[in-house]
């Protein structure tokens, strides 16, 4: 199961390299850059978890416990959370602005930077970290929260960027699975699906 799921994330990153170096101009994603892991619910599956614990087990042991402390104060920030709309956090392997696992990250980690349309739907969404002057913020009427033309003129850009079919619910879909014979089990937030797994919790050091 897990060969399959790199064979298809092998697929995948051959696309993605694509897209990006295709959207060179809007892109502004560089190491240091952690806006996409500085504060989100981050959607994992089981499948993707299992990756990640294989990235895991190769860190150091200080490293490990930075993180397991990190996961372990999240779930208490979670339980105590009473606040609005949903809970957020940092990224757990977020060590200094840089992905600790990052050859083993999960699917919306490779996605995300990148414009793209729900299936079933021909509206454009645009990242997030545009409206932080990241990504297509060289384009972006903030105002309106669309692409601009007089900014894509101004640029030289006589093509409107393409929006690729990348949403997290599609590339794990049942039907991508099957098609590459492995299945992603449980989805949840990654915070919930770490908290189900011994394998990331302090007690079990
Ligand atoms: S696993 Fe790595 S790339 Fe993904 S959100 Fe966490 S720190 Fe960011």
């Amino acid at each position: 199961m897990l060969t399959n799921y790199l064979k298809f994330l092998d697929y995948l990153m051959g696309n993605l390299n694509k897209y990006f170096t295709l959207q060179a101009p809007y892109i502004k994603c560089a190491k240091g850059c952690a806006k996409c892991c500085s504060n989100g619910d981050y959607p994992f599956s089981e499948m993707e978890i299992k990756l990640l614990q294989i990235g895991f087990d190769k860190l150091d042991e200080d490293t490990k416990n930075i993180i397991l402390k990190k996961i372990d104060s999240i779930k208490k920030e979670k339980t105590n959370f009473k606040g609005e709309g949903s809970f957020t956090y940092a990224c757990p392997f977020l060590i200094n602005n840089i992905c600790s696992v990052y050859d083993y990250r999960g699917i919306i980690c490779r996605t995300f930077g990148l414009i793209y349309i729900k299936e079933g739907s021909d509206k454009m969404q645009i990242p997030f970290c545009a409206y932080d002057g990241l990504n297509y913020s060289n384009v972006l009427d903030k105002e309106k929260g669309i692409l601009s033309e007089e900014k894509m003129k101004a640029l030289g850009l006589t093509e409107e960027p393409k929006a690729y079919n990348i949403h997290y619910n599609f590339v794990t879909s049942k039907r991508v699975g099957e098609a590459f014979n492995f299945d992603y089990g449980r989805r949840g937030s990654l915070i919930d699906l770490l908290s189900d797994n011994p394998k990331f919790s302090l007690k079990d050091k």
